[in-house]
């Protein structure tokens, strides 16, 4: 079984806490992108624990963990991320965490370009993208200028050292059009040093090793951050990520291109929230958005910062169905809604004045305005349901009303970010 689990949405609608739950079937869970923006908060028998790059496999013991080919890696909190899970008690060696050697290096002179960016645009325009300020889009622009360093360096960091130079050379002519002082090539030794050379245990061409585990009839997870909206080529460009988010990706982004998804689990939310700028259609202004906001906890996980939050967005949403190719969903956080007397769905978008129900190229967005429909809420907690008799008649129609608007079999909804804390519909 080789599963993709991906985000429909705009992110953070509870993939780490799906494949922590889901992951107890599966031998090896893979991240295929993105880096330590990511903040996948996972709430078990072990504890409360937030990962940016570790796959959220890692805290379960017979999971094996794959950083893959399509990952940029921070070294410095990569480094830290697993100095902090060791010291929660969880085991990470060379057997159960393995690096892609193709995996991309995000560089100190990464962060610094993402942070000088952002704070250039909103100078100039106002409008920044809303990046993390991790380096995301710059480290992956350098792959794709093919200057950047990969983890199979950290191998021979003796003939990496050769080849850093003429990088710094290349890279200082952008620092110092900012008005940044140059970096120098002994910081970036040093980085290496520090944080590279403890890491080159774990690294490993992981193709070899996942397509040997895929032949012994192992199953295999890959878990996606961010979600379909945030998506390099098909999400709100430019207020995306930088990389795939798209369940497609998957087989390229973990090193074996050569093999075929079994199944695509797209994890939907019961409302929608989205962190940073960019057009967002359903939103929730003033009140209505506070209460959503603390009843959700919508703060972020990577970066504190306060999501925007609003109802569950059917336009959005069925788009992100369609770019994720998602065979069922995993409804997240609906005992968020528990105490709403009706809680809004965004079924529509008006556009100049003709209602539209396919999610509009980009810029068309600014100028789209939400059609809310209401239906009646339920007065029951439900995060103690475990069975889908023990839910209220009002939340099991929410359900099915979703399934049906987005045309997608929901079979898991989950109730709690507890493990345990979950139903499954079929
Ligand atoms: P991810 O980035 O997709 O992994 O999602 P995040 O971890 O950033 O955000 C999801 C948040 O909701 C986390 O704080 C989870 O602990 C929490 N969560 C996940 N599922 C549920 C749920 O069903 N109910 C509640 N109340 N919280 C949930
Ligand atoms: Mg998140």
């Amino acid at each position: 079984m080789l599963t993709a689990v991906c985000g429909i949405n705009w992110g953070d609608e509870g993939k780490g806490r799906m494949v922590d739950l889901l992951s107890e079937n599966y031998d090896i869970v893979c991240r295929y992108q993105g880096g330590n923006n990511a903040g996948h908060t996972v709430v078990n028998d072990k504890g409360k624990f937030i990962l940016n790059l570790m796959p959220s496999g890692i805290l379960r013991d017979n999971v094996v963990c794959v950083m893959g080919t399509g990952m940029v890696i921070d070294l410095k909190h990569l480094f830290e991320e697993i100095g902090r899970l060791k010291s929660a008690g969880i085991s990470i060696t060379p057997e159960n965490l393995k690096i892609s050697d193709k995996a991309i290096i995000t560089m100190p002179y990464n962060v610094l370009q993402d942070i000088m960016e952002e704070d250039r645009l909103e100078k100039a325009t106002g409008k920044p993208y809303g990046s993390t300020r991790r380096g995301i889009a710059p480290v992956y622009a350098d792959k794709y200028m093919k200057k950047a360093f990969r983890m199979g360096e950290l191998l021979d960091l003796q003939r990496l050292y050769k080849r850093l130079p003429d990088i710094l050379e290349w890279k200082n002519m952008t620092i110092k059009a900012y008005g940044f002082e140059p970096v120098k090539a002994e910081e970036m030794i040093n980085y290496f040093e520090t944080y590279g050379k403890p890491l080159a245990k774990f690294v490993t061409d992981t193709g070899i090793y996942l397509n040997e585990a895929a032949a012994s009839g192992k199953n295999i997870m890959f878990e996606a951050q961010l979600g379909a909206l945030r998506d390099i080529d098909y999400g709100i460009v430019p207020y995306t990520s930088s990389s795939s988010t798209i369940a497609a990706y998957a087989p390229i982004g973990a090193g074996v291109p050569n093999l075929k998804l079994t199944k695509t689990l797209g994890i939907m939310k019961a409302y929608s929230s989205c962190v940073g700028e960019g057009p967002f259609t359903c939103e929730y202004f003033g009140e209505k958005a506070e209460k959503l906001r603390e009843l959700g906890k919508e703060y972020g996980a990577a970066t504190g910062r306060a999501r925007r939050v609003g109802p569950f967005d059917v336009v959005a949403s069925r788009y992100g169905i369609r770019c994720q190719g998602a065979d069922e969903i995993a409804l997240t956080k609906l005992d968020i809604l528990d105490g709403l007397e009706e809680i809004e769905i965004c079924t529509h978008y008006e556009l100049d004045g003709k209602i539209i129900d396919e999610f509009p190229f980009t810029d068309v967005l600014d100028d789209c305005k939400p059609v809310f429909e209401k239906v009646k809420g339920w007065h029951k907690d439900l995060s103690k349901c475990r069975k889908k008799q023990d839910l209220p008649k009002e939340a099991l129609e929410y359900i099915r009303l979703l399934e049906k608007l987005c045309n997608c079999k929901i079979k898991y909804v989950s109730v709690g970010a507890e493990r345990d804390a979950f139903i499954k519909m079929y």
